[in-house]
């Protein structure tokens, strides 16, 4: 296949990597003609371009990969430039909107979310083998042949594909992506509220692995936060309300003493946590 790879960052550069490494011709496009060229010498592409300027004709599928609130307007310049036949999907972690204007935009439009990725950025980070094993959201389109397409090319590099409604989809992810990283910078920003400059030093030094795990998400890439509480915003308002009267339940058989009551609410927690384990998609720790 011929592909096309709009924003070499993280998950486009390795993208590219793994398709070309399959044998596909790939052609990349990033902001910064510097991006361009160091993946022309690392291998990850074949050849490169400008947005807004021709494109090889012959292009089976077209990924963007650029930030998230860049991948509509990437597209928007594209499609002059797009044969007929051409399938375009995108990786952004929220769907509803990107698929609707996207369908708007072009007739085969499909939307995708591989759930593969790290804290780290750019070209400089990306990673042979990152989709591996791990299960990637597509939105069906009308078109079966496009499904089948863009399923089997998301297969090809390893990952386990599951469908979804646009707007389920950016439900669940609401809870187990958008969420966490509300709630874990709520940590970092509460523990820094420690009224002496000592205990915090104390709680700095003596901070182990269970604040690892937990601060992680919160202490990512602000920019990437704020664009995911943008776009999905309807959906983490509900999950942070459920949070809330979550932790004010739990916070209040601390108040009552209600020890048995709180290690059974604890034992749940446990047994919701297990279900995820055994869905294979969170390692055990
Ligand atoms: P990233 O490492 O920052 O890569 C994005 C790259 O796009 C940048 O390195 C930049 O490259 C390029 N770029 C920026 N604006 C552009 C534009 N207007 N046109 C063309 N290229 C442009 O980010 P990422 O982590 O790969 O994320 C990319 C997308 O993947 C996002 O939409 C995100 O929602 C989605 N996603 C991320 C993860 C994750 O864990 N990271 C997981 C799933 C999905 P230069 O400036 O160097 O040219």
């Amino acid at each position: 296949m011929k592909v096309g790879v709009i924003g070499l960052g993280l998950i486009g550069g390795s993208l590219a990597l793994d398709l070309r490494a399959l044998g596909h011709w790939v052609w990349g496009i990033s902001r910064r003609e510097r991006t361009c060229h160091t993946a022309l010498d690392r291998g990850i592409i074949d050849a490169y371009y400008q947005l807004g300027e021709s494109l090889p004709q012959d292009t089976d599928v077209v990924i963007i990969c650029t930030p998230i609130e860049q991948i509509i307007p990437s597209l928007s310049l594209l499609v002059k430039y797009l044969s007929t036949q051409t399938i375009v999907t995108d990786v952004g972690s929220v769907k509803a909107p990107i698929v609707e204007a996207g369908q708007q935009l072009w007739h085969r439009f499909i939307g995708s979310h591989p759930m593969a990725g790290n804290t780290n950025s750019g070209i400089e980070s990306v990673q042979k083998g990152l989709f591996t094993d791990r299960p990637c959201a597509v939105v069906p389109h009308p078109v079966g042949q496009i499904n089948d397409q863009i399923s089997a090319l998301w297969r090809s590099v390893g990952m386990e594909v599951y469908y979804c409604d646009s707007t389920e989809h950016d439900r669940a992810v609401a809870w187990i992506s958008h969420l966490p990283v509300i709630v874990s910078a709520s940590l970092n920003l509460a523990c820094n509220r420690e009224s002496s400059a000592r205990v915090k030093i104390l709680g700095e030094k003596l901070a182990s692995s269970g604040f690892a795990d937990t601060s992680r998400v919160g202490g990512g890439n602000p920019q990437l936060g704020r664009m995911m509480a943008q776009l999905n915003r309807v959906a983490l308002l509900s999950a942070l309300d459920h949070y809330q009267e979550v932790l004010s339940s739990l916070r209040q058989t601390i108040e009552d003493e209600a020890w048995e009551q709180l290690e059974d609410r604890l034992k749940q927690a446990q047994e919701v946590r297990q279900t995820y384990i055994k869905s294979g998609m969170i390692a055990p720790k």
